[in-house]
């Protein structure tokens, strides 16, 4: 018999079925045995009377459950107004232990207390935990939403390679790897191949995949590995229309998650779920740092004109909910030396691309992208990459659209939205320069 899920359970009132999860709590009283049970969807209780004399086995089957134990049930389901959960309880014929659980190095009920890293040594434990497993879930909520969307714009979803012959692109760092007699590097973006498919006349592309970066960077918001949603379209006039877009692609993806699971995520994070209103502020870097000036006396460090640093990302934060009451705010007009040789410059040599900053923190980096072989060859050359990025330039010389697109970082956007401390705490396994286990 097929097992029946916790949230199925009310479809099968009356009827035998098969029920297998973990084995959450046990409550041994005079006359009857509770056993609180857990799968994926939700917990339910298994009642086991110590009276009639055929129980007597499973009565001893069920004193020696140890928690997280892992077991597999016949049981009726009966309808009962006074269970809690769900009005039901599962009243067995039989109980098979599959999976006998030693005891738990941490309670991941309450977490408070507990150290990080222990969390993250034993995170398929430190998982079990019910805002942990919201975490998830948010996140797939949040990536259907945007697919959803694309796939109503027609968009196709590409699968870039990882695996790369020439490290290159921006600045970011890049992990080397052997290759057979050469070397190999991972993949700091799918930049070049969502411009390829542009290139070969797909119109409309999204990927969502790993990303490496070997940046040795311990900050809450920078990991070795994350998830990119990256995406590329042509026929475009302006960075004005990768804007416009990707507005309406994060609403789809919050629409979603407050859709499913904005009641849970008040409940357990205490957040409230909120959707954006298009469009969001957009201001230019140089009216921005006159705000900072005026409004905060901050002005920013010599080595960062030009760009955005960590201080610069909060108080943006702070101007677009005091001018704006918005929580989002495109910034544009970087300077084009800070930005990557692939964005459009205008012919006062204005770049055409934007950040996103979201609660503070910058969650997107778009951009118009040069098209023009010329003009792309003059750039890399002028940022020094030749030899590299020669497979790339060849995109450009058989025809290729206007196009712009943007790259998300999926984990920060999880992290921010449900207002967690780290990507550490966000990402389903963690890696950064000190962790590659498990
Ligand atoms: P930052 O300046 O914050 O390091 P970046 O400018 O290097 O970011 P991009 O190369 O534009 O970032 O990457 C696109 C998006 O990917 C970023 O806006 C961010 O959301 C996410 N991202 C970048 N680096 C990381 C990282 N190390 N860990 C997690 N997400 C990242």
């Amino acid at each position: 018999m097929k097992k029946v899920y916790v949230n199925e359970l009310k479809n099968h009132l009356g009827e035998e079925i098969t029920f297998s999860g973990f084995v959450d709590v046990v409550r041994d009283k005079k006359w009857v045995q509770f056993v609180i049970l857990r799968d994926s969807t939700g917990k339910v209780q298994m009642t086991v009377e110590k009276e009639p004399a055929e129980n007597a086995s499973m009565v001893e089957q069920v004193t020696a459950l140890t928690h997280d134990s892992v077991i597999k049930i016949t049981a009726k389901v009966v309808e009962n107004e006074a269970v809690k959960l769900g009005g039901l309880e599962l009243i067995p014929s039989n109980i098979e232990v599959l999976s006998k659980a030693e005891e738990l190095p941490f309670d991941y009920n309450n977490l408070d207390g507990v150290n990080l890293d222990t969390r993250l040594d034993y995170r398929w434990l430190d998982l079990r935990n019910e805002k942990n497993m919201l975490i998830r879930q948010v996140e797939t909520a949040l990536t259907q939403g945007m697919r959803e969307f694309l796939y109503a714009n027609n968009f196709t979803e590409i699968h870039t390679p990882k695996l790369i012959g020439a490290a290159s692109e921006s600045g970011s760092e890049v992990f080397e790897v052997k290759y057979f007699d050469r070397k190999a590097y991972l993949a700091q973006s799918p930049q070049f191949y969502k411009q390829m498919a542009i290139a070969a006349g797909m119109d409309k592309v999204f990927e969502v995949g790993p990303v490496f970066r070997a940046e040795n960077s311990n900050t809450n918001r920078h990991s070795t590995e994350f998830t990119g949603f990256d995406l590329e379209f042509a026929h475009i006039d302006s960075y004005e229309d990768v804007m416009s877009l990707e507005e309406d692609l994060l609403i789809a993806g919050l629409t979603k998650v407050k859709e499913k699971y904005g009641d849970k995520i008040k409940e357990l994070f205490g957040i409230e779920v909120i959707i954006p209103t298009k469009p969001f502020p957009r201001m230019a870097l140089k009216d921005l740092y006159q705000k900072f000036h005026d409004k905060y006396g901050f002005d920013i460090p010599t080595e960062d004109v030009g760009d955005m640093n960590a201080e610069a990302e909060k108080l943006t934060f702070k101007l677009a909910q005091e001018e704006f009451n918005s929580e989002f705010m495109f910034i544009t007009d970087y300077a084009a030396t800070k930005r990557p040789f692939y964005h459009m410059r205008d012919e006062n040599g204005k770049l055409q691309g934007y950040d996103l900053i979201w609660r503070g923190t910058e969650i997107t980096s778009g951009a118009q992208r040069e098209h023009r072989y010329e003009e792309l060859l003059k750039n890399a050359q002028e940022k020094g990459l030749g030899e590299d990025v020669k497979f790339y330039l060849q995109f450009f010389k058989y025809g290729c659209p206007p196009h712009g697109g943007f790259g998300i970082g999926l984990d920060r956007l999880t992290m921010l939205l449900l207002g967690l401390p780290s990507l550490k705490e966000t990402e389903f396994i963690f890696r950064g320069p000190n962790r590659l286990e498990p």
